[in-house]
């Protein structure tokens, strides 16, 4: 390094270091806050889970056991809950993984209309129950090939399905559609016509968390997570995420994907 003669120069040197030094400074206050901020919402998730079992399993003991009916209904209720706790813990994963860039792509070539009839099976039953209807418009197309990781994919399509389901109104309607865009690009909607989200919190409905009705008091509670697996999945792949809700006319979930060159079209 050469030797620093005049003052100027000297001065600069030392604004340069102090500077570096408050970024890391920053970094450090920031990483602490998050780590706290996920903390306290991973504590929350997972409270609401484990004192519903607890509550089944308290009653089985103080005498529901012996009443076969009873028995029964309390065991699947608190199978239900543990349930709910192995999605959010294995979301809390998959999250973690994402956020901490230990997460690698595999990436392969593979039919995405292949992969999203497969989640329409997967979540047929599911759809079923609140007779919600899944269509799918692939513009008379048999296949599509792109280059992506698939298991992730199917994550981001299932988790956007699944949403539709649990904020579609009953005997609604899914669709999914696949569209050429420009320059080997395709774009997937999911889109719904279910309760939709108001417009204030549009902006924040990918923040791990983050959900529309904060009170976590309905049926339906995910682990507030799904979105931003979502987000995270589809910006380490280059590609981009879109929404469009207005209430009570539905929400549509976008994203697009790289073709690959050997589609026939
Ligand atoms: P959750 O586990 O709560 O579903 P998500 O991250 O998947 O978490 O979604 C965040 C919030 O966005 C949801 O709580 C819900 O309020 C809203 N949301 C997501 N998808 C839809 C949809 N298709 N229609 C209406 N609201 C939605």
């Amino acid at each position: 390094k050469p030797v620093i003669t005049d003052m100027k120069t000297l001065t600069q040197e030392i604004e340069k270091f102090a500077e570096g030094k408050k970024i890391e400074i920053d970094t450090l206050k920031i990483r602490e806050e998050y780590r706290k901020d996920f903390l306290g919402n991973v504590s929350h998730e997972l409270k609401t889970p484990l004192f519903t079992v607890q509550g089944y399993i308290l009653t089985l003991l103080d005498g529901a056991m012996k009443d076969k009916k009873l028995r029964e209904k309390y065991l699947q209720r608190a199978s239900k809950g543990v349930e709910r706790l192995i999605y959010i813990v294995k979301d809390l994963d998959l999250i973690t993984k994402l956020e901490v860039g230990g997460l690698k792509l595999e990436r392969e070539d593979f039919d995405i209309i292949e992969l999203i009839q497969n989640v329409f099976d997967l979540l047929e039953m599911k759809a079923a129950q609140k007779d919600i209807t899944l269509t799918f418009d692939m513009e008379y197309q048999d296949s599509i090939y792109v280059n992506a990781d698939r298991e992730k994919i199917q994550q981001v399509v299932s988790n956007l399905l699944v949403n539709s389901i649990k904020y579609g109104h009953p005997n609604g309607t899914t669709e999914v559609s696949i569209e050429n865009l420009i320059k080997n690009k395709v774009i997937i909607r999911v889109t719904d016509n279910g309760e939709g989200i108001p417009k204030e919190h549009i902006p924040r409905l990918f923040e791990r968390f983050y959900r529309v009705d904060q009170s976590g008091s309905r049926s339906e509670g995910g682990s507030g997570l799904g979105l931003s697996i979502v987000k995270h999945i589809i910006e380490a792949h280059g590609e981009k995420i879109y929404v469009e809700s207005e209430v009570d006319v539905g929400s549509e979930f976008s994203f697009t994907l790289e073709k690959t060159e050997n589609n026939a079209s």
